[in-house]
């Protein structure tokens, strides 16, 4: 079983770097001539900008394939994780509290080490081509919050899922997968009005003549929520972005300044509306419901691979018969699950893209498809997005359709619609 998931680890880093390296040549190949629906909008400068921060970007991620594959195989055949368990066997007691340290330890550990990649992308490329507005502080300030914010909530759960596996019973998986589900409601729930201030400022739109075009955009499409926020994304970044969030009555749609600054009113709705045929079309509802689903087949997973000798030995640990386990097992689950899950990727992002689809056909019914086509234009052209991405890495990737697919798709559907 070894050569089994050293198999797997190395065909996930040659996928990973191979995927790169098509979409840095595509996109290089492409970088001459800007795609002629994109013509009268975008300029070759912004193409060729945009083509080289899209291969700026893939090489950072090449960098940090290579270094995540490393660390894995330091921390399980390395020994790393069988000398971190020992030693901490020699200053804990043997209860929960063991358990709980050890998988936070692998945690904080790994979220350290990627820190400097996250720096790199920030300071190095997003500054490089005028995209950062952070500073230095305000990254660590952040860094700092995440931690805290990740200890505040993981922690119980992960004492609460630990304690579970250690005295659940045969079913403990799904006593756990109950709690799972009710923890990601409550955060779903929480989420915009707790969270998310941590980290950014919300306040209601006030501009009177955006507000009603939206008011009567929201009365049109049957939309009920506490309210659409801009929020102050200008601290970070100069990107622009909107995005839905939340459940039931706390659900709130949000706009960042720099997109508002950026857009006209009716490519503002046109935005909108967008969102709200997420919301239309319940694709909240069955994204929170596919992830339940796969946490539900993950949970399985674990329990029936916690009770399998070979399951850590196969990764170079051996779980000592006078120490908890449960801890250990997390860890190694944690660290082999993403392997399997990148070949699921695919799939994923062909579900996503096909509610984007759904919600621009929404858009194009409740507002025109021109507006919608105009403010996604200057987002790509903002953003230095690719126009020409490779088709291979799309299609394992992308959470969006390529932008020439999905405006030719708003297009065709646009002689149908009447524009309110
Ligand atoms: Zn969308």
């Amino acid at each position: 079983m070894s050569i089994f998931f050293a198999c797997l680890l190395g065909v996930h880093l040659a996928l990973k770097l191979w995927l790169s390296a098509r979409q840095m040549r595509y996109v290089a190949a492409h970088a001459g001539q800007v795609p002629i629906q994109f013509a009268a909008t975008i300029s070759l400068d912004d193409h060729r900008r945009a083509a080289r921060y899209t291969i700026a970007k893939q090489q950072l991620n090449m960098v940090h394939s290579s270094f995540a594959a490393a660390l894995f195989v330091i921390l399980t055949w390395g020994g790393a994780l069988q000398w971190g368990y020992q030693a901490l066997s020699s200053v804990m007691n043997k209860n929960l509290g063991f358990d709980l340290v050890l998988v936070a330890s692998v945690v904080a550990l790994i979220g350290l080490l990627d820190l400097p990649f996250e720096w790199w992308r920030q300071f190095r490329i997003e500054q490089r081509f005028g995209f950062n507005r952070m500073t230095q502080t305000l990254f660590f300030v952040d860094a700092l919050k995440s931690f805290f914010v990740g200890a505040v909530l993981g922690l119980p759960l992960l004492a609460a899922a630990l304690q579970l596996m250690r005295s659940g019973g045969a079913l403990w998986w799904l006593a756990a997968w109950g709690l799972w589900a009710a923890f990601s409601f409550l955060l779903s729930v929480a989420y915009p009005w707790l969270i998310a201030p941590i980290f950014n400022r919300f306040l209601p739109l006030t501009d009177q003549a955006l507000g009603q075009r939206i008011g009567r955009l929201l009365e049109r499409t049957g939309f009920r929520s506490r309210g659409v926020y801009t929020m102050d994304g200008s601290r970070r970044s100069t990107h622009g972005n909107a995005y839905f969030t939340g459940l039931g009555a706390a659900k709130r749609i949000v706009f960042y300044d720099t997109l508002i600054e950026r857009l006209h009113p009716d490519e503002i709705e046109a935005v909108l509306a967008h969102e709200l045929g997420h919301f239309r079309l319940h694709h909240v509802i069955k994204g929170i419901a596919g992830s339940l689903g796969v946490a539900l087949i993950g949970l399985a997973l674990l329990a029936w691979l916690q009770t399998r000798p070979w399951f850590a030995s196969s990764l170079g640990v051996t779980a000592d018969p006078g120490l908890p386990r449960e801890g250990l097992m997390l860890v190694l689950f944690g660290l082999v699950m993403p392997l399997f899950a990148f070949l699921l990727a695919p799939l994923r992002s062909a579900l996503s893209r096909r509610h984007e689809f759904a919600a621009d056909i929404f858009a194009a019914q409740h507002v025109s498809a021109d507006s919608l086509v105009r403010a996604l234009c200057k987002l790509y052209q903002d953003n230095a997005a690719t126009l020409t991405p490779d088709p291979v890495h799309s299609a394992f990737y992308d959470s969006h359709p390529p932008a020439s697919i999905r405006i030719h798709r708003l297009l065709a559907s646009a002689p149908a619609t009447a524009s309110a």
